[in-house]
């Protein structure tokens, strides 16, 4: 009994260990793809656009991906994917250990590490309130950039085209037509930075944006370098960003979603002009499934950023 059983576990590994072309997917069944964030979720969606393939994303609470660890339910999720596509930054630490578990057949991607796109250090500029003893790391908000999401659009299309030939032109159209429009927008943002009257943004928050600014050449001062724990703005740092406002003679200061106004209205109140208004700009870091399905894309929001932008700039 005992070596029957052992027979039958050892073919199983053997038939599992040569499904030579195990990345091709079986006949008839969709592909499945797993995502962590809600970017990568959207240029997936677009690249599949009527194919049976399936994304899912994993960070559908609203809860961001540096505070996300995954659920028991996550990793069957990622195990039962063909394709798993992931940041691979620093808040991705976590994936090292469900990869190395995985089946070999899971095609994973790290966009940081595919060699893209240019990373850029979240390093600290003068005025910020920083955390004791961090090193600067590449900075893992890649999705802020419309130039990037052209890269990783070419990237995903490329990857799922090997791993699902059958659905191959249809991958490479979607990817096409979705580039179209990230290039339009990507031009109008260039026209907006080319027109600016002023080319600097002070951001009274944690500053996920340094992809996008180094996009349009803007320069830019923050309380916090990329997305920080600190909270709390130091003295020194308020006083800094408020003199910088007097100095660029600047109208709009900036915070990102779902952020408290505390420390912008602080550097407003330390400046010398209080009639400046604070503008948001959305990193898309907290969008849920939710709104996901119910008609928010990555177009949308950097369309709503644009426009944002406009004032800013102005
Ligand atoms: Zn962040």
């Amino acid at each position: 009994m005992f070596k029957k059983a052992m027979a039958i576990l050892l073919c199983t590994i053997m038939i599992c260990g040569c499904t030579a072309p195990a990345q091709q997917k079986t006949e008839n069944e969709g592909l499945s793809v797993v995502t962590t964030v809600f970017p990568v979720y959207d240029w997936l969606r677009n690249i599949t656009e009527g194919t049976d393939t399936e994304v899912t994303m994993l960070m559908q609470n609203g809860s961001d991906l540096h505070n996300f660890q995954p659920s028991a339910k996550d990793i069957i999720t990622i195990n039962d994917a063909d394709m798993f596509v992931y940041i691979g930054g620093e808040s991705d630490e976590w994936t090292a250990d469900v990869l190395r578990e995985a089946k070999s057949s899971l095609e994973s991607v790290s966009l940081m590490d595919s060699g893209r796109v240019s990373l850029v250090e979240d390093k600290v500029k003068e005025g910020m309130t920083v955390e004791e003893e961090e090193e600067p790391e590449n900075d893992e908000h890649i999705w802020l950039s419309l130039q990037n999401a052209i890269k990783y659009t070419e990237l995903l299309s490329e990857k799922l085209q090997e791993i699902d030939p059958d659905n191959a032109e249809r991958y490479h159209q979607n990817a096409e037509a979705y580039i179209g429009k990230l290039m339009a927008l990507d031009r109008e943002y260039s026209v907006t930075a080319e027109n600016a009257k002023n080319r600097t943004l002070v951001f009274c928050d944690r500053f996920p944006f340094i992809y996008m600014m180094k996009d349009y050449g803007l320069d830019y001062y923050a309380a916090f370098n990329g997305c920080s724990a600190e909270t709390e703005a130091s003295f020194e740092t308020v006083v800094y960003l408020g003199e910088k406002l007097d100095e660029l003679q600047l109208k709009h200061v900036f915070i990102i979603e779902n952020s408290n106004t505390d420390i912008a209205d602080t550097v407003i109140r330390t400046s010398k002009d209080q009639n400046r208004d604070i503008l948001v700009l959305d990193s898309m870091q907290s969008v849920t499934g939710g709104q996901a399905e119910n008609g928010v894309t990555y177009l949308s929001v950097m369309e709503e950023n644009l426009e944002v932008l406009k004032k800013g700039l102005n």
